[in-house]
């Protein structure tokens, strides 16, 4: 059987066709921001389906929204990153248009599901998927299915609330995780300190021609430079903090890393790993192992199309 996995983003669209092994037979990719309505990424979202599934019977169109999906109408209540998209009923929409079945999912459980089907998840039988990246996205899956809840909105640990004197948060809460542990959370607090501190962040970035981000704040880490260390020490602390929580509410076997703050490699993992099993209680210690996920850009299309392939 064919599947077409689209991930459709705030800055591109990207679709891939797979075989029913799960490989990549072709793909098409698109900028979002020229189309203007919903309808017109939709319409243009068939016409790439129509070009990669060519001469191909389709059983099935997986999509990873950004935003808040109902998962079970298909529906994307609210794009995040999409314009105007309100309500769009992506699932009838898309159905009509291609006659094959269309499944909408968030894209971080899309992620998640992806690394669980496909990547460093596979084998796992609970899994919590955490990416690190401007924010916090997650995703769980438990006796081996993806987790959505009433609404579908389940795994939103990125909004967990750790502190409620926090930084005010995008959500409209304060002191969410995202605000402690997310590459933005760290480039912030660097900006902070560096206000009243010397460091090579500024001059690292600079050098780059670019504007401080957390993957500044890593290199001079690895230099040493105190600002970067008193910040990442902190962040990592948080982040173990936030995936203790989630050992204690989901007791997985596995926690899958992703995002672009996971690319720090050993600068992250082995003392995420320390530190995490410090927060947790001691009937968990030694249950779980935190690995970095292992799929990469496609991660999202990849689950999309994999939920018609468990
Ligand atoms: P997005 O949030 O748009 O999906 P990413 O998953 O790439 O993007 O995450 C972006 C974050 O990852 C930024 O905070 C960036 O500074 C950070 N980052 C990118 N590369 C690295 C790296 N090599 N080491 C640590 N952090 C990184
Ligand atoms: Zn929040």
């Amino acid at each position: 059987n064919y599947v077409v996995g689209i991930d459709l983003g705030g800055t591109k669209i990207a679709a891939a066709l797979f075989d029913s092994k799960g490989d990549i037979l072709d793909r098409a990719r698109m900028d979002t921001a020229d189309a203007r309505t919903a309808q017109e990424v939709v319409q243009r979202m068939v016409d790439m389906i129509h070009t990669v599934a060519q001469g191909y019977p389709l059983s099935g169109v997986g999509l990873a929204s950004p935003g808040a999906v109902n998962s079970k109408d298909g529906i994307v209540l609210h794009g995040t990153n999409l314009p105007e998209w309100e309500n769009v009923p992506l699932k009838k929409w898309m159905g009509e248009a291609l006659g094959v079945d269309v499944q909408v999912v968030n894209d971080a459980n899309a992620a998640a599901w992806g690394e669980y089907v496909r990547g460093a998840g596979k084998g796992a039988e609970n899994m919590v998927y955490v990416t690190f990246s401007t924010g916090i996205g997650a995703g769980i899956v438990l006796d081996s299915k993806l987790l959505l809840g009433t609404s579908s909105f389940a795994g939103e640990l990125g909004h967990a609330i750790i502190d409620p004197n926090g930084p005010a948060c995008i959500c409209g809460n304060s002191g969410c995780w995202e605000m402690f542990a997310s590459g933005t959370a760290i480039r912030d607090t660097a900006m902070k300190l560096m206000q009243t501190r010397p460091s090579l962040i500024a001059s690292l970035a600079e050098s780059g021609n670019e504007a401080v981000s957390a993957k500044h704040v890593f290199e001079a880490h690895k230099q040493n430079d105190p600002v970067a260390v008193e910040v990442i020490g902190r962040a990592i602390r948080y982040m173990a903090l936030g995936l203790a929580n989630a050992v204690h509410t989901f007791n997985p076997d596995r926690i899958v890393i992703g995002g672009g703050v996971s690319k720090a490699g050993d600068q992250l993992f082995p003392s995420l790993i320390a530190q995490t099993e410090r927060f947790v209680m001691k009937p968990y210690r030694g249950t779980y192992e935190i690995v970095p996920a292992g799929l990469k850009d496609d991660v999202g299309l990849i689950g999309a199309a994999a939920l018609f392939q468990n």
